[in-house]
């Protein structure tokens, strides 16, 4: 595979009616497909890609890993994405974010070679900061990420979902290679070595993760930490019986994690409409091979 790719076909687009959230199904040069979803926050435009084709984790709300792994990206296969935003965004493109299609630390040497092209200035130019890379908990790539890669100070989001071992184990089955005493350990030594705060996504499942006994318990694990918690209800795919949350949840949540002292934020769900959870276009596109239909 060659340094660089030229602009690749895109094979199916959906957009949002408001026009904040537009995803684009690329085709690679072997004719895999790959999801990019493009964001409007006011001035603000994101874009978030993907680092394989499939992805193994098998998280159970997600159309991504409902359909298996396929393979990797390359490196470019990864920055030619980032280009294609550019492209269609113009210089608003401010922020990165790999939390698409795939598990980044399980395609590490060449979601790195990625970022270290997306962050240098004799390539795309994104300042470190505005660049996110999103995991599951892969415990060792979280370690590697911070001892031998410190010095690029990109933003690192851990999605945790639940702050148990069993209730993580439903609906994470990587949970049980990487359990969270090796999740947080490694982000508490991440922490230490580079000095940075790490963001913790969770998206809420009526009656699955949505207890305040999980905040709780989150609030032991990482109390006097530098983190940030994002809260957001569920994205339902076609392959997963679960539900989004009721709000008042979120809310309950919320008040545990404001009681603590932990930094969160509540987000809003988006892009919905147009199915723009990860994974759910090219699943339109290609019928999943791997549905689940519950946890
Ligand atoms: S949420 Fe991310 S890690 Fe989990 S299955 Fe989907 S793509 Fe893979």
């Amino acid at each position: 595979m060659s340094d660089t790719l030229p602009p690749l076909p895109v094979l199916a687009r959906q957009e949002s009616p408001d026009g904040e959230t537009r995803k684009d199904l690329l085709q690679l040069p072997d004719g895999e497909t790959v999801e990019v979803v493009l964001l409007r926050y006011r001035e603000r435009r994101s874009v978030c890609v993907s680092t394989q084709v499939g992805c193994a984790c098998g998280c159970a709300f997600c159309a991504t890993g409902q359909m298996g792994f396929v393979r990797d990206l390359s490196a470019a296969e990864i920055v030619t994405q980032v280009e294609h935003a550019r492209r269609e965004s113009g210089p608003a493109l401010s922020n990165v974010v790999l939390m698409g299609m795939g598990e980044p630390l399980l395609n590490y040497e060449h979601t790195l070679a990625a970022v270290r092209r997306i962050t240098d200035q004799r390539g795309l130019g994104f300042p470190p900061r505005r660049v996110t890379i999103s995991t599951v908990g892969i415990a060792d790539g979280i370690e590697r990420l911070g001892r031998a890669d410190g010095d690029l100070p990109v933003k690192l989001a851990v999605s945790l979902h639940a702050a148990t071992d069993a209730v993580r184990d439903r609906i994470m089955p990587i949970n049980r290679r990487y359990p969270l005493d090796e999740v947080f350990a490694a982000v508490e030594r991440y922490i230490a070595w580079t000095g940075r705060r790490v963001m913790f996504e969770w998206v809420f499942i009526a009656g699955v993760n949505d207890d305040p006994a999980q905040a709780e318990s989150l609030a032991e694990r990482v109390a006097g930490w530098p983190v940030h918690v994002n809260l957001m209800r569920l994205n339902p795919t076609p392959g997963y019986a679960g539900r989004p949350a009721p709000p008042e949840s979120l809310e309950a949540f919320a008040a545990v994690l404001d009681e603590a002292g932990i930094p969160h934020t509540v987000r809003q769900r988006r892009g919905s409409e147009i199915e723009a959870g990860c994974g759910q276009l090219r699943r339109a596109a290609t019928p999943a091979a791997h549905p689940v239909d519950s946890v």
